[in-house]
């Protein structure tokens, strides 16, 4: 099949489907100039993000930690959701049963719209307290105190799951019951390489869900798409919902 063909078939897909369920990872927010996880710009000093995202740093150096976050917060700060973003909105819009599963940190979905998109991993604009568990919603860049503090006077930290922390139960367990409820399973610029996330379209898929995937280059779980679609999720995203 052509693409064109592909794209058609997937539209048409989405249309009739009564419960889709969306999967985005990093790849979503390229077009809007957010670094992907295994692309440049990830590097920050000299450090990667596997040396900083772990408790054991936080618990060695929480300053440290705090400014890469506090760099990672500024660059994103200015950068705003691309037409992908706003595909999903439209299609979340337009479809009665619809859930939207993010393992991005970086709330452009919510900027672009999406009602209560289930984030996997947390939201770097959150913060958490590491005392009494307080969450806060703070959007200052830069941070006015490295690293912040709660009220109650102890150590605040980014509300995201960090390597070698289990994921959030209650989120998990609505994706997994979203997944399985599925008949559509879009899965859209994730390397599909991070568990348990990478397990959700698989899930969906021996549950009988058609699966659709857009990235920009075959990843595990491409051989198990029923269409696997290879572009941009800013160019093919609203491709798939326009009329
Ligand atoms: P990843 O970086 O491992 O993979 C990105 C995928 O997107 C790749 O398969 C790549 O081929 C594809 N891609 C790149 N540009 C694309 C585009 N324009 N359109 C479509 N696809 C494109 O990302 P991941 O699978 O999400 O896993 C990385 C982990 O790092 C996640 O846990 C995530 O929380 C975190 N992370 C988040 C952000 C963010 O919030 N924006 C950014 C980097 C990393
Ligand atoms: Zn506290």
């Amino acid at each position: 099949m052509s693409q064109k063909a592909e794209i058609d078939q997937a539209r048409k897909w989405i249309v009739e489907a009564k419960a889709i369920t969306v999967l985005t990872g990093a790849g979503i927010s390229a077009d809007s100039g957010v670094p992907t996880f295994r692309g440049d710009g990830g590097l920050w000093r000299k450090y990667r993000a596997e040396d900083l995202a772990t408790p054991e740093a936080f618990a060695d150096n929480p300053k440290l930690v705090w400014e890469w976050y506090d760099w990672r917060r500024r660059q994103l700060a200015g950068k705003r959701p691309n037409p992908g973003h706003i595909a999903l909105t439209e299609m979340e819009r337009r479809s009665s049963g619809f859930t939207l599963i993010t393992q991005n940190v970086d709330g452009l979905h919510d900027l672009a719209g999406s009602r209560l998109p289930l984030k996997l991993h947390g939201d770097i604009w959150n913060l958490r307290c590491t005392d009494c568990s307080a969450r806060s919603v703070n959007r200052e860049t830069p941070l006015k105190r490295l690293p912040p503090l709660c009220d109650c006077g102890a150590l605040l930290r980014p509300d995201i799951v960090w390597f070698g922390e289990s994921l959030p139960q209650d989120v998990l367990e609505e994706a997994w019951s979203r997944a399985c409820a599925a008949d559509l399973f879009l899965v859209v610029g994730t390397s599909a390489l991070v568990q348990p996330a990478a397990s959700l379209p698989l899930l969906a898929r021996e549950r009988g869900a058609r699966l659709v995937e857009i990235n920009q280059q075959k990843t595990p779980l491409t051989a198990h798409a029923d269409i696997a679609l290879f572009g941009t999720a800013g160019d093919l995203l609203p491709a798939l919902v326009t009329l």
